[in-house]
């Protein structure tokens, strides 16, 4: 259609893709009268009308009111009534409509038309005064609320009143005449409060009616609704004026809402409820229970417009080729639709849908990838709270780690370790987490701490392990001394059971029901067709060769980064750590690290085994020394028995190792160049794994990352004892294995010297995490502190530990890529930060030409799906 300068197009105009001008709801009307379904005639007041309006001063734009007055006469000819006639009047709806479906946010007016005058014709027409002054008083609350600014409380006190003076529970339940003395009442309130009489001019209340929806779309939950998902405040709303239909007109009438498929499980066929002789808000209103969509088929009076909303349901699906979301009503036996959207629908059912429409015909691969979004897959790798539980969070943190987990409160690593061993369901709950934790980490259902950001120990390797988590939660008062924690005046004691949603940052009392993870058939299918478009490699973060086999089962396709450091915490190994932090000469430290040595080749050729094939990055030792000691008094004594040193050698080492801010300290590639043992000995243990892995047959591509660099010569230092290890033990096996040295980048500077480094690097994998931390200034660990203040104000978009920030790391990262490619221009690049499992972050790294991505094993599907997105 032209839709030139009018304000105003009739349902039989439009279509479907006028969403920019009619609104969501208006092009589906539309749609759905084009192609021929029961669609009460009706018109829409465009966004542009909305606009001119609102930015005219608040005056109606020249010409719509006549135009609005000529759809409403081409409504009246289709009707057969006439609006404001005493004997037969036409009433409407007028509904708002945005282009993108803002659910709730604005308002609509029903049964306008109505006057002292019509409501006596209305009564006649139906032969039902109940039903005409019930529509009469619902018009007035409406009208009140939406156009007069009065308060709903106050129809909803005077209604309570009636029906306790007539002893009724339900709104049905009252009689024709209380409910006309209602209407008095009603309109006795609206005389009080604003100083005029309700109008009795129909066409000053569709005027008004108008007006008002138009005004709606600057109310604050509007503007706050927008603000949360990024919809700009400019586009305006369309406004719906169409024909009453009443689904409360007697028991051949009815009133629902129906999906075309079940929107929980993707299982196809109709699913809804619906009312009889009720009007559309009763059903959301929650006053009677609606009763399950297939029950009007049973309904003699109801059958013959079931089997027709079947029917339409049907076309609708192939129509739009995707699971709508319908409304209708049924007057006197017939169907009318009122709405058709796309369906909203759980991660698991997105999935099904998805997979099921192609293999139906209605869409093909490319489309399926592109309908089901990261967080349905999020969704669907951890268990979820049930949605159908209702209840109050007790506080609310960072969403960290997605899933559900509920357990008793345990305060100590030690004992989340004992009791999770014997099987019991605990919450680890910390002020924040250390790599001490860690065994109680694995051992917990679900992680809470009061501190740290996304980026935080807990948040990331929670991730990591796949388990729930909520940290950064600023109201929980841990008190380690009394064993329990606070938030206001509620207390909660170790062993007391909560519930954790690391999906919302919820955290719950009591053990709230939670439903499994499926990962079933349509989910590979989907991911199958996913690594088809996409050209972006995906690889895991993974430290262990379980992680590794989780990873690869997940489809990884090798390791972008394997945190050594993370070997020695388990078990034993910490002490064998701790002897070689102790050590006091390069000999001593030499014989602490031939202990660990065999323990970290073990693990480096069960990764090899397990990514066979694949390439696997294992990055040399990272964090400050520090991290490895104890921190209280009576670990301080233990490790002192346990070693045979005193207790004041190790409070002077633990003296020495302290650092005003450790992230910027003594750590990275730093440790390996002033303890160069360590990097042989990692080095050594690399090779050596590859060495006897490639003897059985198993093919590997070691890649030897060195963390922190800021200088090309650091990396120059590092490389030469990697290079010198490999020649020697080659030399001893008779056997070279081909293998490369690369570098992280995560230091501004490394970034901006990337030509020089490039020089020494045959990779550069971008360690996001500590990029951002250097970018920005802001410490990973703190952030917690003030970020959800900036977040909530605006004053960033959003978590940049989160989503990567384009405009200054994203930046770096540009810089640092055209410097190496200028270099070595074969030069492989990757990220193995946080980002790498962020979409939005992962779109960035298709969009600047990088080799792969590296995220958390759980969240290798996520990235192989959004990778696919961003190539499509
Ligand atoms: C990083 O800094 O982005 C990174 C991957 O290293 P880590 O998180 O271990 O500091
Ligand atoms: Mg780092």
């Amino acid at each position: 259609v032209a839709t030139g300068r009018r304000w105003v197009f009739l349902f039989r105009e439009g279509n479907a893709q006028l969403r920019d001008l009619l609104g969501g709801k208006g092009a589906n009307l539309a749609e759905m009268t084009r192609i021929g379904l029961p669609v009460p005639p009706g018109f829409t007041v465009s966004t542009r009308a909305c606009v001119a309006y609102l930015q005219g001063g608040r005056r109606m734009p020249e010409g719509l009111w006549e135009e609005v007055l000529e759809g409403l006469r081409d409504i009246e000819q289709q009707i057969g009534r006439r609006f404001g006639d005493p004997v037969q009047p036409l009433l409407v709806s007028v509904r708002s409509g945005a282009k993108f479906s803002m659910p709730g946010m604005m308002d609509t007016i029903l049964n306008v038309g109505l006057t002292d005058e019509t409501v006596l014709g209305l009564a006649a027409m139906t032969a039902n005064e109940r039903f005409a002054y019930d529509c009469y008083r619902r018009l007035i609350q409406m009208f009140g609320k939406v156009v007069l600014d009065i308060p709903s409380e106050r129809f909803e006190d005077a209604l309570d009143e009636l029906k306790r003076e007539l002893g009724v529970i339900h709104d049905y339940e009252i009689p024709a005449e209380h409910l006309q003395r209602l209407v008095q009442a009603y309109k006795e309130i609206v005389q009080q409060a604003t100083g005029t009489p309700f109008p009795q001019d129909p066409f000053e209340q569709l005027r008004r009616a108008i007006l008002a929806v138009f005004e709606s779309w600057n109310n604050r939950r509007a503007i706050d609704y927008r603000n949360a998902h990024g919809i700009p405040h400019d586009l305006g709303t369309a406004a719906n004026v169409q024909a009453m239909v009443f689904g409360n007109l007697g028991p051949d009438s009815a009133t629902g809402v129906a999906f075309t498929r079940n929107p929980s499980t993707g299982e196809k066929g109709i699913f809804g409820e619906y009312l009889t002789n009720a009007q559309g808000e009763d059903v959301v209103a929650g006053i009677r229970t609606p009763q399950p969509i297939q029950e009007m088929a049973k309904d003699p009076l109801l059958r013959g417009a079931y089997e027709q909303l079947l029917d339409v349901a049907d076309r609708l699906e192939r129509h739009y080729r995707d699971m709508q979301d319908l409304e209708f009503t049924v007057e006197r036996g017939k169907l009318w639709m009122l709405q058709t959207r796309t369906g909203k629908r759980t991660g698991r059912a997105a999935v099904k849908i998805a997979v099921d429409m192609v293999h139906e015909g209605l869409i093909d691969p490319r489309e399926a990838v592109l309908r089901v979004s990261p967080d349905h897959l999020d969704q669907l790798l951890h268990p979820m709270l049930d949605p159908s539980w209702k209840g109050e969070p007790l506080a609310k943190g960072l969403p960290a780690s997605p899933g559900a987990a509920s357990g008793k409160v345990v305060f100590d690593a030690d004992e989340a370790k004992v009791l999770g061993d014997r099987g019991e369901a605990v919450i680890l709950v910390r002020l924040e987490t250390s790599p001490d934790d860690f065994h109680g980490m694995l051992a917990a259902r679900g992680i809470l701490t009061a501190r740290g950001g996304m980026t935080s120990h807990a948040a990331v390797v929670a991730r990591g392990i796949g388990k729930p988590a909520v940290v950064g939660c600023s109201a929980l008062v841990v008190d380690y001394e009394r064993q329990e924690f606070r938030v206001g005046d509620v207390v909660v004691r170790r062993g007391d059971v909560i519930t954790i949603d690391g999906s919302t940052g919820a955290v719950l009392l009591g053990e709230v029901p939670t439903i499994p993870p499926s990962v079933g058939g349509d989910l590979a299918e989907l991911l199958d067709w996913a690594d088809q478009f996409r050209r972006l490699r995906v690889r895991a973060n993974a430290d262990t060769p379980e992680d590794a086999a989780k990873a690869r089962e997940l489809g990884a396709e090798g390791i972008g980064l394997c945190r050594t450091e993370h070997m020695f915490f388990q078990g034993d190994r910490i002490w064998a750590m701790r002897e070689m932090i102790m050590a006091t000469t390069p000999e001593e430290r030499r014989a602490a690290l031939a202990k660990l040595e065999p323990m970290q080749r073990e693990d480096f050729v069960g990764i090899f085994k397990a990514m066979a094939g694949f390439p696997v990055t294992i990055r040399t030792l990272d964090p400050p020394l520090h991290e490895f000691l104890p921190k209280h008094e009576e670990e301080i004594q233990a490790m002192a028995e346990r070693l045979g040193v005193s207790p004041e050698a190790i409070r002077a080492k633990v003296q020495a190792l302290t650092e005003a801010n450790p992230m910027l300290g003594h750590r990275g590639c730093r440790l390996g160049i002033t303890a160069p043992e360590i990097t042989e000995m990692q080095a050594r243990a690399i090779f050596t794994a590859a060495l006897q892995c490639a003897a059985e047959g198993i093919e590997v591509h070691p890649e030897i990352m060195v963390p922190l660099v800021s200088d090309v010569r650091e990396l120059m230092v590092q490389r030469e004892i990697i290079d010198r290890v490999a020649r020697q033990l080659f030399a001893e096996a008779g056997r070279e294995i081909p293998y490369s040295i690369g570098t992280m980048i995560e230091v501004p500077r490394a970034a901006l010297t990337a030509s020089e480094i490039a020089r020494e690097a045959e990779f550069f994998s971008f360690g996001t995490n500590d990029l951002t931390q250097m970018t920005y200034g802001i410490s990973r660990d703190d952030a917690g502190r003030f970020l959800p203040y900036y977040l909530e104000h605006g004053i960033y978009p959003a978590d940049p530990f989160q989503t990567l920030d384009r405009a200054g790391v994203g930046r770096l990262i540009e810089i640092a890529r055209d410097g190496g490619r200028a270099t070595r221009p074969a030069i492989k690049l990757g990220i193995c930060g946080e980002h790498g499992g962020d979409p939005a972050s992962i779109r960035f790294c298709h969009e600047v030409g990088l080799d792969y991505v590296s995220a958390s094993p759980y969240r290798v599907p996520i990235a192989r799906l959004a990778a696919a997105q961003a190539a499509l």
